[in-house]
């Protein structure tokens, strides 16, 4: 009985520590300015299988640097279908950034990065195949914000959902 409570006061802990860490943001994209996406298209629809687009997509050329936009940790380096190469980053106030269509991967799971450090190259991989090169990027809440859902298509998932724009800009 001991050991649980301690334990929860462990985990406590560390979920505050979590979410106290302060957010440095970068610009993801190396040399990109508030210019290279469209800001209405966040949660833009009709978009394909996904139904509503859940990010925004910061163009540029081929191969120049993506970076972290905030200290944290690598949870997930690899390729998958949709997405292409893609990185996942635990960061502050334990947000889950999302940088996909990568055109190659410069960080391994489990690597701790800091905001503006390189975790890949621009390009096209996934669904993206044959678009111009552009980063997908979402930042998701792992703690729900009911009050941030609406009544758009799939309108509930904004509790999860940050607009990466409206973070980039400060907003
Ligand atoms: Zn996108």
């Amino acid at each position: 009985m001991k050991a649980l409570k301690i334990s929860m006061l462990v985990l406590g802990i560390i979920i505050v520590l979590g979410y106290l860490l302060p957010e440095r943001i970068s610009m993801p994209v190396k040399g990109a300015t508030s210019a290279d996406w469209n800001q209405d298209t966040f949660w833009y629809e009709p978009w394909g299988s996904s139904g509503v687009h859940k990010g925004i997509d910061i163009f540029g050329h081929q191969g120049v640097d993506v970076v972290s936009a905030v200290d944290g940790l690598v949870v997930f380096s690899g390729t998958i279908a949709k997405g292409g190469q893609v990185v996942v980053i635990l960061g502050p106030k334990w947000r889950i950034h999302y940088y996909a269509h990568l055109d190659s991967r410069k960080t391994s799971m489990f690597e701790p990065v800091t905001s503006g450090e390189t975790i890949g190259k621009l390009g096209d991989s996934g669904n993206a195949k044959g678009k111009p090169p552009h980063l997908h990027y979402s930042i998701l809440r792992m703690i729900p914000a009911p009050w941030a859902m609406d009544s758009s298509t799939q309108g509930y998932k904004k509790a999860f959902y940050l607009d990466p724009g409206a973070f980039l800009l400060g907003q």
